[in-house]
Order: structure tokens, then sequence, then C-alpha cells
């Protein structure tokens, strides 16, 4: 037996078959098939995510170029309905037993080429528009397949890096764990794998291509992978889980309590999200409500800029199924290690110093402004706060309030009525810390993001394992900035809650009760452990 040591992200054992992370290939057209009604779906699932494409494109085009240009998508959608279209592929798939992707290239260029040979002009052009159509669900058919999608059994995935987008992009339905040679525990896609609940582990140095295939237990306790472990070592593994069932019963009995000092301080004790189904991990650990949702994770995974109607879809949901519990939802902080290729972001010589949350923002105002009003809407749906990303100066909460102000104005011209809601920013920059009395005068409440602030204060990328030794999250600075921000906070008569990783962290949980912190937001595994610790500390 082998073993690979990392840092582990949360306490958690993952069994499975180890397999290596690759970029997901075609599938190449002309491949015989087994299953006919396997592709007939496939082909049918494409079809209709073409057509919603097509919509999406329709009603983009309308409102950039107008209704005449844009009715070409509405012409794509009919043709995609088309009966001849449909059969030209489906007898393909029935009779010669190919793959939806083979029967598409074949039965559509067959007619192309009949179109193209017309003489009508009419009928000559449009075989232009069922080539592009052909090409649109060729790549639904094979740029969609996601890693994973065919395994059947638990699977642990070995990658050297993998972004939160590649996570998101996963077929998770089987995956157990995830081994990183490189990575953080503070990355976007650490966090949002502890979101998801899935032990993980980064940073175990090179990973042997060999390894594909081998059984592996994956210990988040120990941080530690163990190939084809022996049966004395997977009894081990069994009995650690029991002590965790227990540890979980526990916990339990601490449910519906209230989360306050042995001095009798009650302290705000959320839970941070990162997609909408996590709201049932947020109920089922007792959170108080969420202290961080962060939305970017909305933008990450479409094709393009979610809509108003998406995000206000969302939005309402997670307010309306939480409610009367308090919702911080922060705006996109996009940009870093967090964008899309739609995005058409410019490469960065430091992108964690660069066009990244607020400044994305604020330099992308259709965008911004888009998920501002989708806000406002959601605002009569629950308990609301909007929080605003990467705060350095105080314009920038200005120039938010501006825009704000401005979409409730268009909202209320157009009948909508607004609901209370609080409006927040992160402190998550030096300069944000040493302006903290400023800053307060303009917002209702702090929550202090330790991850960005001690990455700032330290000059030390959060992103990269090599400079994982210069990476303290508790650095006696970073501590500094924390008391700071409390004191001005307090000063000004505003609640100061931490967001960062650091706040799940039970060895700081008592300094930070010190400091006065009011509220604490932590993944939501991470609440009954730190109730725990609550009632049982001062402040
Ligand atoms: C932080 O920086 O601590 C934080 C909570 O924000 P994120 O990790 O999403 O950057
Ligand atoms: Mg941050």
């Amino acid at each position: 037996m082998k073993t690979i040591s990392g840092k582990s992200i949360l306490k958690g054992i993952a069994k499975g078959i180890l397999k290596r992370y690759r970029e997901p290939e075609r599938d190449l057209p002309g491949e015989e098939m087994t299953d006919p009604q396997a592709e007939l779906k496939k082909f049918e699932a494409a079809r209709q995510r073409l057509k919603t494409a097509q919509r999406k494109l329709y009603e983009k085009t309308r409102v950039e170029a107008g209704e005449e240009s844009a009715e070409i998508f509405l012409a794509h959608m009919q043709m995609l309905d088309d009966e001849m279209l449909k059969e030209s592929v489906t007898e393909i798939i029935r009779r010669q037993n190919r793959s939806a992707a083979y029967a598409v290239q074949v039965g559509l260029s067959s007619i192309v080429g009949r179109f193209r040979a017309m003489d009508d002009l009419y009928v000559s052009a449009r075989s232009e528009d069922i080539a592009d159509l052909a090409n649109g669900l060729l790549d639904e058919l094979t740029g969609m397949a996601a890693f994973g999608e065919e395994e059947e059994e638990p699977w642990i995935l070995m990658a050297d890096t993998l972004t939160p987008t590649e996570l998101m992009k996963l077929d998770r339905r089987k995956l157990s764990g995830l081994v990183l040679s490189g990575g953080s525990d503070i990355s976007h896609t650490a966090i949002l794998a502890k979101g998801m609940e899935m032990p993980m582990l980064v940073k175990c140095g090179p990973l042997d291509e060999g390894w594909e295939g081998m059984e592996a237990v994956l210990d988040g306790y120990e941080g530690v992978l163990y190939l084809e472990p022996s049966k004395e070592q997977l009894a081990l593994f069994e009995g650690k889980q029991k002590n965790a069932q227990q540890d979980k019963e526990r916990l339990e009995s601490l449910k519906g309590k209230e989360s306050v000092t042995k001095d009798g301080k009650r302290i705000r004790l959320l839970a941070n999200i990162s997609d909408p189904s996590e709201v049932g991990a947020v109920i089922a650990n007792d959170a108080e409500g969420v202290g961080l949702f962060r939305s970017e994770f909305l933008y990450l995974n479409g094709s393009n800029y979610p809509k108003e109607e998406e995000l206000l879809f969302v939005y309402r949901q997670v307010l309306k199924t939480l409610f009367p519990r308090p919702v911080i939802i922060r705006t996109c902080d996009i940009g870093a290690d967090k964008a899309s290729d739609y995005m058409q972001l410019k490469p960065e010589e430091n992108p964690a110093l660069g066009l990244r949350a607020v400044r994305f923002a604020l330099t992308h105002r259709e965008v911004f402004k888009t998920q501002l009003r989708a806000l406002l809407k959601a605002s009569d749906s629950g308990n609301l706060s909007i929080m605003i990303p990467m705060i350095s100066d105080i314009r920038e909460v200005r120039e938010t309030k501006e825009l704000l102000k401005e979409c409730e104005e268009e909202l209320k011209a157009e009948g909508f009525e607004i609901g209370a809601y609080e409006f927040g920013i992160m402190v998550e920059t030096p300069a944000a810390v040493l302006t903290a009395r400023e800053l307060a005068r303009e917002v209702d409440f702090f929550s202090i993001g330790t991850n960005d602030l001690a990455q700032y204060t330290l000059a030390v990328d959060r992103q990269d394992a090599a400079l994982a030794s210069f990476f303290h999250p508790a650095h006696p600075s970073v501590m500094k900035e924390i008391e700071m921000t409390v004191e001005a906070g307090h000063a000004e008569g505003i609640r100061v809650g931490i967001c960062g990783e650091l706040a799940s962290n039970p060895e700081y949980t008592e300094a930070f009760l010190g400091m006065g912190v009011d509220e604490l937001s932590v993944s939501p595994k991470s609440v009954l452990p730190l109730r725990e610790i609550i009632l049982s500390c001062c402040s």
C-alpha cells in the first residue's frame, strides 16, 4: 500500500477508483454504437439545448441590433423543429446504428448539399443556415459530455490543478473525492468542494499516471491518500467513519440552540454558500441564515452572462426558502481565478491585483446593473442584504450606491415595489481596513474576508501552492486588522462579521469573540461544530 500526503480541506473519508482528469474529448463521429435509444435521446437533448441557445441569441441580438437582424435566430429555432431535419438524423441512428454525432454530420450535410444545388436563391441561401445548425448540434453533442459521465462506481479525481469552472462541469454523481498535486486549501475550487462536502487533498506533489484505475481511500482527517489499502486499513477507515457518526450525533443535539457565549453574547452564526442547491445544507445544519452567497458561480456555469430573470428566479428561490432567515448575497466576484471564456477577459500579469470583483462590476456596468436589478426585485421575497466584494476605496462604495439608486428608480418607474434590504461591504483589502471608519458611515455592515485580506496583507498569492508555507491567514498582522475593523465598525454603530475561511477555525474563535466580532459565516458543515465552541467561550 502506498500513501500520498496532502493538505485536507475537510474532515471526511472518500473511497473510489482513481481517475486522471483530462479535458473532455469530442466523440469522433462514425463510431459504431450499441444503444440507438440512448443516441436518439442525446440528439433530442442537443436539439433542445440548441433551441434554447438560439432563443438567447435572438433576445440578445434584438436588444443590440434590432428585431430584423434577430429574426434569423427565430428561423433557426423553427428549422430545428422541422420534421425533415429531424428525420434525416434519426433515420441514420435507427437504420445504420451510428452515433448521434455521426448522424448529424452525415444527415445534415446531405440536406446542405441538396439545398446548395438548387437554383432558387432563397433555398440555396438556407443551406448556410442548416450548415450552421449542424455545427451547433455537433458542438452540443460532442462538447457537452461531462468528464466522469460514464463512471458507475465511486471515483476519485486526480489532477494537477482544477479551476472552479472545471469542477462545476464535472459529472459529480459518482465523484467521491478530489486529489490535486497543486492547488490551495483556500482557492475557490477548495471552497466549492467544501460547500459540496467533498473530501479534497491539495498540494500532494506529483501524481503518477500509473495510479489511474487503482482503488484508493482519501482520508480527509489525516490528509492522506491510500493507494490499494489493505483489509486492516479499510477496517480502520470504517472505525473513523463510526467515530465521525458519533460526533455527528452529539452535534445534532445542538440544533435549535442559540449560539451564545458563556458570558451571554449572542453571535449570528451563518453559512456560506456558492450555489442555490446548498440551501438544504444551510437548513439541515441549522445555520441562522446565509452570511455569504458567492453569487458568481451563477455566471461561471453558463455560456453567457445570466439574464435578470434567471438571476431573479434564483435569488427569490433562496430568499423564500430561507425566510425569515437573513441572506447576504454578495455581488459578482468575477475575475482572477473565476472567469468563463465567454467573458473574454484579457489575460493579466497579476490577476489577483487585476480587474476583479467590484472593479469588474464598475467597468461592466450593464452586467452589474442586471444583477442589482435582480437583487432589488428579489428584495420583496425575504430578508435580503446586498454585499459588495473587494472594496479598496470609498468611491467604489459610493458609485455602487449611485447605481443601486438608479436601478431603484428605474424599477419604481416600471411599477415594481422595492422591499427593505441591508447594504454592506466585504473588508478584504488592507486599504478597506485602514479607512474602515469612513467606509462604515456608508454601509449597514462589514463582513471580513480573511482569505483575500491575508493574501493582500502578506503579499502572498492565495492560489500559489509553492507559496503555501508563507500564507498564514491568522498572521498577527491579519488578526490586528480584524481587531481594527471591529473597533471601527462598532465606533460607527454597525455589525461586523467574518466570512473568510478563518472564521471556521476553532483555534481562533475565542480570539474573535474577544475582539467583539458579531457574526461568523462558515461552510454549512462547520456550523454545528462552531456552535459547540461558541457555547464554551467567553466574549
Ligand atoms: C475572502 O476573501 O475571505 C472571501 C470570503 O471571499 P472569496 O474567498 O470568495 O474571495
Ligand atoms: Mg474574497
